[in-house]
Order: structure tokens, then sequence, then C-alpha cells
């Protein structure tokens, strides 16, 4: 079995990108993330994988620029090598076009950009799926990913 990844930017994508967020009651999930989320690990061998770095903002040992920091494919390209994923059959979602030329660099096979479809994508950016939110996101997976799982709705806690 072979075994892929969601790579999930997380301001805009996890949650609401205000910016530096330092207090909990600043943190909104982003409608969707968690039905998305959900929705790709009910199939077994496919991970979520996330980057602690930051240069400002990481904390401790984590804050400094990292090769994982996009658009830099460190990090992916070190969880495709520690998880043995298939990238080809991996995906990253993200807001930003670095998030898309990250996921190019490493080769995964699908690159969702959460953006207003009259976004302006700079000529020879990678090619990627547009969506305008993560509900669009999720029919996008649900039409390129084969359920084997009975895939239970996510209820919220
Ligand atoms: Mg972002």
């Amino acid at each position: 079995m072979h075994r892929s990844a969601l790579f999930l930017d997380r301001d805009g994508v996890i949650n609401v990108d205000r910016g530096y967020i330092h207090r909990s009651d600043q943190f909104e999930f982003v409608p969707g993330i968690f039905e998305l989320a959900r929705f790709w690990t009910n199939e077994p061998g496919r991970l979520i994988v996330h980057c602690p770095y930051h240069p400002l903002h990481g904390i401790g040992e984590y804050r400094r620029d990292h090769p994982w920091r996009k658009p830099n494919p460190g990090m992916i390209l070190q969880a495709v090598s520690d998880l043995s994923l298939d990238p080809a059959q991996s995906v990253i979602v993200g807001d930003k076009m670095s998030d898309i030329e990250a996921g190019e660099a490493a080769g995964i096979g699908l690159r969702i950009l959460v953006a207003s479809r009259d976004a302006k994508v700079g000529e020879g950016a990678p090619s990627h799926e547009v969506v305008a939110d993560l509900g669009e996101a999720l029919a996008l997976l649900r039409s390129r990913f084969a359920v084997t799982v009975a895939d239970r709705p996510y209820e919220h806690p």
C-alpha cells in the first residue's frame, strides 16, 4: 500500500489569516477544515504533516528560518522520505502561490490554491487547481481520490 499526505498551509487554510496570532481567542478555524481533514485521514495510509518553524513567531528552537519553510520544498521532501510517501498521490492546499511552488518543487501531484478565481497568476507558474473555499477543495478531493472506507460525515463536537 502506498502512503500519501495532505499538506495544509496553516494561515488562510487551517485558520483564518489575521497575521500573527498569539492568543487562543484570536484563533478561528477556516470553515470546512475539519471535513477536509476527516475525508483525507478516513482512508488508511493517508497522512497530514506540519511545519513548526517560523523566523519570527516560532517557539524556542523553532524560531528561525528553515529549509522547511515554503516556498522551499524541504518539509515536503523530508516528509516524503521519512514517511515513505508517494508525492504524486499527495496533495497540497495553500492560499499563496509560494505554497503551490513548494508543492510543485516536491513533485506533489495535486496542488490546490484557495483563492478568488480572478486572482492573478504570473506566467510560468506551476499548474494548480483554484477553489473558492475548503468545501470546493473537499469536492475536488472526492472527485479525484477513491474511497474504500465508508466516509463518515464530520460531526462537530
Ligand atoms: Mg497561507
